[in-house]
């Protein structure tokens, strides 16, 4: 049976980019791939479509899918909108309906573009870890939460971090199997000298660890681990933190790469069903311009491929053909570099689908 795949381009750039990605989910179409294209609204399109940000006809259509490519949503002509009517709500709606609980961020930095990390070349080179991020429970979500007066008139802000064995769990599994397709290295990030919630953390993964005797696994503090991922990154095959660690840690692993234009992401329900998106927003200052970087768009669709489609040979060839199109020093503005040539988003697209 054919596969669904919602197409939500948002807005800004997230219309370009998403454009080149739709080029090769047809061409891998024509190769024999079986997709189904659905494109709909989402972001501030969904406002100026439907008047919400998530609109009911989008999220019918999400719900019946089995993989969502998302650009990215946000534009100055919606800041003014009341918080409910703006478009990140759109996104924070999709990750809620669809239970999408594990935020896989790849921090991948291709050989050719070392120059662009404010690291040293050979520190980051070559570099590729997968930060594991729970991305629907913890601090974030935790009740109660507030701010309250106490009895000195004083005020008070407060906000619970909680996690439950079964949600432990789960994220863990995500985790050891990535970590099985890859280099089959687990470090889980935790503050259980200090935290109990950490404690009950790292007895849970070090149990679920039981059912994946070939990876290894290790446990590091977050502050350890901060200073790590900056000191010798490439260390890391794959990490699985709490959503707030893993909020920080996967920002600071993607600056290490220099450029959020190279980034893709995933997000992911119990079934592998999964929202595939570029980690940057709708960048206002360069859309409509063509000249947006579409390679994040582009990787996300790899990522689609590996973990909901289950076409890793197809991901692979994805991802090779970017590293060939860089090595043809073929650059978009943000990754431009001394003698190469810049293109905009259409002839990088076109670029990567020449070297398929
Ligand atoms: P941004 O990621 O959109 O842009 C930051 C900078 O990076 C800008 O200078 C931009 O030009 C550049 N940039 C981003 N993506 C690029 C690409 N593919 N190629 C070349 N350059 C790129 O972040 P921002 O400026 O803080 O936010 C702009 C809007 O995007 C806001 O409305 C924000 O709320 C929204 N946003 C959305 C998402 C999302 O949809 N997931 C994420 C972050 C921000």
């Amino acid at each position: 049976m054919s596969k669904k795949i919602a197409i939500l381009p948002g807005d800004g750039i997230g219309i370009e980019i998403v454009a080149e990605a739709v080029k090769l989910l047809n061409v891998l179409k024509q190769n024999g791939l079986d997709i189904e294209l659905h494109e709909a609204p989402v972001g501030g399109a969904g406002y100026d479509a439907a008047g919400k940000p998530l609109p009911d006809e989008t999220l019918a259509l999400v719900k019946q899918c089995d993989a969502i490519l998302l650009g990215a949503v946000g534009g100055p002509q919606y800041e003014s909108l009341p918080r409910e009517l703006r478009p990140e709500r759109g996104l924070l709606g999709l990750r809620a309906e669809l239970e999408l609980f594990a935020n896989l961020r790849p921090a991948i930095l291709y050989p050719q573009l070392a120059a662009a990390s404010s690291l040293k070349a050979e520190v980051v080179a070559g570099l590729d870890i997968m930060i594991v991020r729970e991305l629907t429970g913890g601090i974030y979500f935790g009740e109660p939460r507030g701010i309250r007066e106490l009895d000195n008139g004083e005020r008070e802000g407060f906000n619970t971090l909680v996690y439950r064995e079964s949600e432990v769990d789960r994220i863990a599994r995500v985790a050891f199997d990535i970590a099985m397709k890859r280099g089959k290295k687990l470090c889980s990030v935790d503050k259980a000298n200090v935290l109990e919630v950490s404690e009950l953390w790292r007895e849970r993964v070090e149990k679920v660890g039981g059912e994946y005797s070939e990876v290894e696994l290790s446990h590091m503090y977050v502050d350890n681990a901060a200073m790590q991922l900056v000191k010798w990154p490439k260390q890391f095959d794959v990490m699985v933190t709490k959503n707030m660690f893993g909020d920080i840690l996967s920002d600071a692993a993607a600056m290490l790469t220099g450029s959020i234009g190279m980034l893709p992401s995933a997000s992911l329900d119990a079934n592998s069903k999964g929202m595939y998106e570029p980690i940057h927003g709708s960048a206002p200052d360069i859309a409509g311009k063509g000249v947006a970087n579409p390679l994040a768009t582009i990787l996300s669709v790899a990522m689609m491929l590996r973990y909901s489609l289950n076409q890793p040979a197809e991901a692979q060839q994805i991802e090779d053909a970017v590293g060939r199109v860089l090595d043809k020093g073929l650059r978009t503005p943000d990754i431009m570099a001394e003698g190469c040539a810049e293109v905009g988003t259409e002839a990088m697209g076109d670029a990567v689908l020449e070297m398929l």
